[in-house]
């Protein structure tokens, strides 16, 4: 997110001085490093969580599959501009085309399925969306889904090529190597945000206010404080507690609660060879919709490999490489103590779906896996772990419950702080919740005529009919320039 942002900044106004600090040691190796999360480009394509299943009969509502896809879109067209201006290069390494499935099985999931393909057909955006129950056919786009399954067995697939997938550490880290070769910019590793503190400043003889951002170097110890017209806090796990440190009346009563992830993860060639796509089930019951669990072509480090889950797990640790176990005990404020209770009260189910998952067998985590791939054997996968997503909760939340919780842009009454939190639908909506915190924190960047470059999709509606033209050649263009065509 934050090298998304620094870099678009950059990009829209050449005279701004922007640093970035990360704690750790190496860049955009916490939640957007290849291997913790599933790299896919959400386009809403596959996943079937975005259209809940209706239970009156009613038509599968697809309206926000059709928004997904257009923020979705943003994210490629600015991703294609850094290529096509040579800001960034070989975008192989971090993204690659790939068909999305979505897979289901059982009646009522098959009509339900229909439903979903039906709306979702009639748009342009999925126009070349394509359906069968047909085993055969199924087994032709993803062999594993059907070898071993009794051929009785009800099951039906959407599959649309287009989709991708991406290894988000990868191109975060292109960004920001960029951003640091620009005048007056800087990105500096192994240097935490230890302190945020609200101070007076002028601004063009004007009073204004700003920020004492406060860094300590985790391998020297030396603290270092610099003072900022404008911080964006983009520290995934790590949001909360700067927050917190900052002391914004607009966080007062969040909290945050940490949910752990683990692959299971093939290397065998015979098996990696079988599978090229990304194939999405139901949500399984009580699962929150970051478990839905899916089959996965990988490219990472260079090489085609197999993913299947997430499983969820239970962690206290807000931040993999840099958190510690007292990282949620800490979070823990009067302000916010009665919003997790009440949670955790309202969440039943999800607090024993949590400890079970936690407690999970190989033999257990197999039977999931023989949902989409049959004759799946233990002995050919391990289990890695899959990063950690920190769910903000929100005093409003209350019976809501909190990991159906969206990703929100929170930005102070003055506009000179942004903080980003939620985990989904993620990363790949990174450059639409970049333009959000533009939007409201430097409007006057907005209107800038190089946007129309960098995000040419940026300010008209596409998800209109008489749009879909236009739509297509920039959609084609970019795809172009990013290697998926
Ligand atoms: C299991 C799983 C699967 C997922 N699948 C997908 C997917 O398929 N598609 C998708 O689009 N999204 C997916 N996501 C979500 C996606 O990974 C995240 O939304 C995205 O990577 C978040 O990026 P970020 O920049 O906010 O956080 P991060 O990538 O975590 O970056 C924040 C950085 O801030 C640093 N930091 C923290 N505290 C401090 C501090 N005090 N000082 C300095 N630096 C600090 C951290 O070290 C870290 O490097 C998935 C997530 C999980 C857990």
């Amino acid at each position: 997110m934050s090298a998304n942002l620094g870099a678009l900044l950059k990009r829209l106004d050449p005279a701004l001085r922007i640093q970035v600090y990360e704690a750790a040691d190496e860049l955009a190796y916490e939640s957007s490093n290849g291997w913790n999360n599933a790299g896919t480009g959400h386009a809403g394509i596959c996943e079937i969580s975005y259209t809940p299943i209706t239970r009156d009969g009613s038509p599968v509502k697809v309206q926000k599959v059709i928004d997904i896809f257009q923020e979705f879109e943003q994210t490629l067209q600015f991703w294609s501009h850094a290529v096509a201006s040579g800001m960034i290069d070989n975008p192989k390494e971090f993204i690659n085309p790939l068909p999305h499935i979505a897979f289901v099985d059982g009646e009522e999931q098959v009509k339900f399925l229909r439903s979903r393909y039906d709306g979702m057909k009639a748009h342009h955006f999925f126009a070349a969306m394509e359906w069968s129950t047909d085993h055969a056919k199924i087994g032709s786009w993803a062999p594993l889904l059907t070898v071993g399954r009794d051929p009785k067995q009800s099951i039906a697939a959407t599959k649309m090529d287009g989709g991708t997938d991406i290894n988000f550490g990868n191109v975060s880290r292109k960004l920001l190597a960029w951003l640091a070769k620009q005048p007056d910019c800087s990105v500096l590793s192994s240097t935490k945000v230890v302190g945020l503190k609200k101070v007076g400043l002028v601004v063009s003889n004007q009073p204004s206010s700003g920020w004492n951002v406060t860094t300590r170097n985790l391998k020297t110890g030396v603290e270092h404080t610099v003072t900022a017209k404008f911080v964006f806090v983009g520290a995934g796990g790590g949001s909360l507690p700067l927050l917190q440190k900052a002391g914004l009346p607009e966080a007062r009563g969040l909290g945050g609660f940490p949910i752990g992830g683990h692959w299971l993860v093939c290397d065998k060639p015979e098996i990696v060879a079988q599978h090229q796509a990304k194939v999405y089930g139901q949500n399984l019951p009580e699962a929150p919709t970051m478990a839905v669990p899916h089959l996965d072509t990988r490219i990472l480090d260079g090489k085609k490999t197999l993913l299947f889950g997430p499983f969820a797990a239970w962690t206290t640790r807000f931040l993999h490489r840099t958190g510690s176990w007292t990282d949620l005990p800490r979070s823990v404020k009067p302000h916010n103590l009665m919003t997790l209770l009440k949670i955790a009260a309202t969440n039943f189910p999800l607090v024993r779906y949590l400890m079970q998952q936690g407690t999970q067998s190989m033999a257990d985590r197999m039977r999931v896996m023989h949902i989409f791939y049959p004759s799946a054997k233990a002995e050919d996968w391990k289990l890695v772990d899959g990063g950690i997503r920190v769910q903000a909760i929100k005093k409003t939340d209350g019976e809501a419950g909190i990991v159906h919780f969206g990703t929100e842009v929170l930005t102070s009454a003055d506009k000179s702080m942004s903080a980003l939190l939620g985990a989904s639908p993620g990363a790949s909506v990174c450059v639409n919740i970049v333009l959000e915190v533009i939007n409201k924190s430097f409007p006057h960047l907005m209107t800038s005529p190089r946007m129309a470059e960098i995000v040419p999709t940026y300010g008209t509606d596409y998800r209109k009919p008489e749009n879909a033209a236009r739509f297509n050649a920039l959609a084609t263009e970019a795809r172009k320039h990013l290697k998926l065509i």
